[in-house]
């Protein structure tokens, strides 16, 4: 049997927390009975240098619970860093398998019983992707909205609708160790590990305790994280306008000169005219060629595995 680790990154959830230990704790006991998880299996709360008492309720239940450990950072690192202690950790442990589930519960516990059935079937990566974002507040379902789109379309293979509720397998957290960059995205970077994934279907529910940890501020920085983490298209777009400006540029030229010589135009205005466009568009271009040595100096810095190995066979 499989030695299943759920991962869970706490930052300030005194309130939830109560209720989410007891109804993991059910989950889990269920699953070590139906054989979907061995014994040795855990729940991995990792504290994210919470401020208030939330290290020391994982403390208590550790110590009530055989089924409990924790992980304390030293200080507040973000959901994602949180969560790659936690998988890290559990791949240290010798876990087969990690869940990651955000400490609120707003993830399904239940569905992990199709996560565990599809690991089973052999797949190494299972997304849980929601049903519909009809407990979200307009504006928020609307922004993610954007926000997957946008992702797209700068290129980043992001599965839509899908949050950081999925199972990996030993093998994909090998795989991750060996990325080593330091601005995380974790939802951009697991699909590019490949291997055999899969998607489960869940509903989401509405936060039950405590207050959302990632307001306005918080939700835009991390979408320009994961835009400017994953993609140099930003810096080829610049390299476009510039180009783009430059030809328009000359006919603006054309147009200028022509209004010069049949006398419409006010002395001094064309030489002005032209300067501003041809310059404007040569500054625009020359940026956008350094940006694309910047950019390859931005992926070779990541330095992230060129190959990862699915299989091997003698
Ligand atoms: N979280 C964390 N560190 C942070 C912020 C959040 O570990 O700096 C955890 C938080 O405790 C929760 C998860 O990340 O388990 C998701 O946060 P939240 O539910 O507040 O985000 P939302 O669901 O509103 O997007
Ligand atoms: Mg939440």
């Amino acid at each position: 049997m499989k030695t299943v680790y759920y991962v869970i990154p706490c930052y300030n959830e005194q309130e939830a927390l109560p209720d989410t230990v007891r109804q993991l704790l059910e989950k889990l006991r269920q699953q070590i009975l139906a054989g979907l998880a061995a014994p040795s299996s855990r729940l991995l709360f990792v504290d994210d240098g919470s401020k208030d008492g939330t290290w020391a309720l994982i403390r208590e239940t550790c110590l009530a619970e055989p089924l409990c450990c924790g992980l304390k950072l030293a200080h507040n690192r973000g959901h994602q860093n949180a969560l790659l202690a936690g998988l890290m950790t559990a791949l240290d442990k010798g876990a087969d398998c990690t869940i990651s589930i955000d400490a609120d519960l707003q993830d399904d516990p239940d569905a992990t019983d199709a996560f565990l059935q599809k690991y089973a079937e052999g797949y190494d990566i299972v997304y849980g992707v929601r049903n519909s974002r009809r407990t979200d507040s307009f504006f928020k379902r609307f922004t993610a909205r954007c926000f997957y789109r946008f992702m797209r379309l700068l290129g980043a293979e992001v599965v839509y609708d899908h949050a950081d509720f999925r199972l990996m397998s030993r093998r994909a957290l090998q795989a991750l160790e060996q990325y080593r960059e330091v601005n995380l995205f974790l939802r951009g970077i697991i699909p590019t590990i490949g291997l055999r994934s899969t998607s489960v279907l869940y509903d989401r529910r509405a936060r039950t305790a405590g207050r959302t940890k990632y307001p306005l501020r918080r939700m835009l920085s991390f979408a320009a994280d994961g835009v400017t983490s994953f993609s140099v298209r930003p810096l080829k777009l610049i390299s476009n306008l510039g180009l783009l400006i430059s030809v328009l540029s000359v006919f603006g030229l054309l147009y200028a000169l022509i209004s010069f010589w049949a006398g419409a135009a006010v002395p001094g205005w064309t030489a002005i005219v032209c300067s501003i466009w041809l310059l404007g568009g040569i500054q625009l271009l020359c940026l956008g060629v350094v940006g694309q040595y910047i950019g390859k100096i931005f992926s070779e810095v990541k330095a992230r595995p060129r190959y990862l190995i699915e299989e091997y066979i003698e």
